[in-house]
């Protein structure tokens, strides 16, 4: 079979790509699904390419989820929510009748290479396109490696960006493609898999991570213990469910008129880490929206920030070769930056009291506490968050570099084409009509929305005694943010 044919198989072929074009392996022993970031069994277009693949080729499906030590910024918050939702993903594939193995990589248990080990005896990949940072860089790895076909499988956004063609610049040419094909792509039905579970060989032991202790494996780990779990976002299954339910009864109803007051809880979903590692898909939140009682026009402008923004964002990621690079931003921004960047910075700050949140600024510290206490942050205050770092670091490129890694490290959502594109977006905007130090004309932002609200300096007062961990500083990574070559 040529792997022509393999896509044309998949109902859902524009979130397909060919990664690596080769044949199918005639002896593979199983079709190797990989996920790395869509950590759910049910409504995930990953596996459901893999399943109709295998029911093609008459092979079944090989689900695998593994975490090493040494990606980027790998912590006790980091890696209890991955293995969290790892649990529920094996469970969940078990009653979908596929075979899930799991390997959490550490001393006395090292496996150099599995994956490539585990590509070699399949008869092809399917694995997730993630546009951005770890997944991206490992699936092009392991598509170079290879030697079957590797297809690359959209499962973070509702509609997949290759639909949207490579021809868009702004964001209402972006909207006026993506409106009309939303209702197309808002059902699904899990693909059933026609041949029994896989039990053959393996080349490797796999976890039995659903009998372990998390807590105790993640302690055991050569990985950052400075960075706890978060509280606010419980991992696996059961908790995003939570917080889907929290959206539908207290956040909805009042969204539209809420969402900027980060002083008040119910203004937001708190999705975008379960986002983030596909625990939920956007599909599953759109459907409970929609079946929601609130107002039009909450369900419209939760809509627009689900769809509208995050998925221009995915998009814009998609037509980029390093989103995560400075130069992405755009280049008048970073001419008039660059003009301004021998300015006399009187805010600066170091690094250290940054990532504490012990800055000279009282509302950056608060907005830097939720990043640091609950791995999340309100949308109102990091726009703030970001634009005050052009200002307190030594030029444009180190306030980039800064604002990527306390958004990457601190943050359960960040790495994500979200972080940089609305970063990106942060340092540039619209232009300003006044020329300001060290900004130039890019439109500075006050913490007024905040502080001058009603409550805004009591919340204020009660973020500055929440107790919050001091995370050891690490060396601010400049790569890959300034040059785009891969940090690990
Ligand atoms: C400087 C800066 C950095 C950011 N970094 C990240 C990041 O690392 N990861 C991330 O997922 N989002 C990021 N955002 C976007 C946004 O702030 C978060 O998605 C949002 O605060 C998450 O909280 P929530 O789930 O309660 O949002 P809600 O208000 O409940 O929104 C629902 C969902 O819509 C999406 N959404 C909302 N606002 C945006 C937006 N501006 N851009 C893209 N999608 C949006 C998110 O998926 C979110 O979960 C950033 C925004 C700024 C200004």
């Amino acid at each position: 079979m040529t792997t022509g044919v393999l896509t044309e198989a998949w109902n859902e072929a524009p979130r397909v790509r060919l990664l690596a074009d080769r044949p199918v392996a005639p002896g593979g022993r199983y079709v190797l699904c990989w996920l790395q970031q869509a950590l759910r069994a049910r409504d995930n277009p990953v596996v459901d390419a893999a399943v109709r693949l295998g029911n093609a080729l008459g092979l079944p499906v090989l689900v695998y989820h593994g975490v090493r030590e040494d990606y980027p910024y790998a912590s006790d918050r980091l890696h209890r929510f991955i293995l969290g939702a790892s649990v529920d993903l094996a469970a969940g594939c078990r009653e979908r009748g596929l075979a899930c193995v799991q390997h959490v990589d550490r001393a006395g248990r090292r496996e150099k290479g599995l994956i490539h080990r585990l590509a070699a005896e399949a008869a092809a990949v399917v694995l997730e396109d993630q546009p951005t940072f770890v997944a991206r860089w490992q699936a092009e790895r392991v598509a170079a490696r290879a030697k079957v076909a590797v297809l690359a499988v959209n499962a973070a956004c509702l509609v997949p960006p290759a639909l949207i063609g490579d021809d868009v610049r702004g964001r209402y040419g972006f909207l006026r493609r993506h409106e009309p094909e939303r209702a197309a792509w808002s059902t699904w039905s899990d693909e059933s898999a026609d041949v029994a579970p896989y039990t053959g060989h393996l080349p490797f032991t796999p976890e039995l991570l659903e009998n372990c202790n998390l807590d105790d494996l993640v302690a055991s780990l050569d990985i950052d213990h400075s960075l706890p779990v978060s509280e606010m976002h419980p991992p696996g299954r059961a908790a995003a469910s939570e917080r889907l339910a929290r959206l539908v009864d207290e956040v909805l109803p009042v969204y539209a008129a809420a969402r900027n007051d980060a002083t008040r809880s119910e203004s937001a979903s708190g999705l975008s880490p379960y986002l983030h590692f596909g625990v939920l898909g956007p599909r599953e939140i759109m459907a409970a929206v929609s079946g929601a009682s609130a107002g039009g026009q909450h369900k419209q402008k939760f809509a627009d920030e689900l769809l509208g923004w995050r998925e221009w964002f995915h998009y814009q990621a998609t037509q980029l070769a390093a989103p995560e690079r400075y130069d992405r931003v755009a280049g008048w921004a970073r001419r008039t930056l660059a003009d301004h960047a021998v300015d006399p910075r009187p805010n600066m700050e170091t690094l250290t009291a940054m990532l504490a949140g012990e800055t000279s600024d009282q509302t950056w510290n608060a907005c830097q506490r939720q990043f640091l206490i609950d791995g999340w942050m309100h949308n109102n205050l990091r726009m703030y968050w970001a634009k005050r770092i052009i200002a307190m670091t030594a030029s444009p490129e180190a306030a980039w570099a800064t604002a990527c890694y306390l958004n990457d490290r601190l943050s359960l959502d960040g790495r994500d084409p979200s972080t940089y594109g609305n970063i990106a977006a942060m340092f540039a905007g619209s232009p300003s009509d006044r020329e300001r130090p060290i900004y130039g004309r890019v439109a500075t932002r006050s913490d007024g929305s905040t502080r001058k609200r009603e409550g805004g300096d009591a919340w204020l007062a009660a973020s500055a005694i929440r107790p919050a961990p001091t995370p050891v500083l690490g060396d601010v990574p400049v790569d890959p943010y300034l040059t785009g070559e891969p940090a690990i």
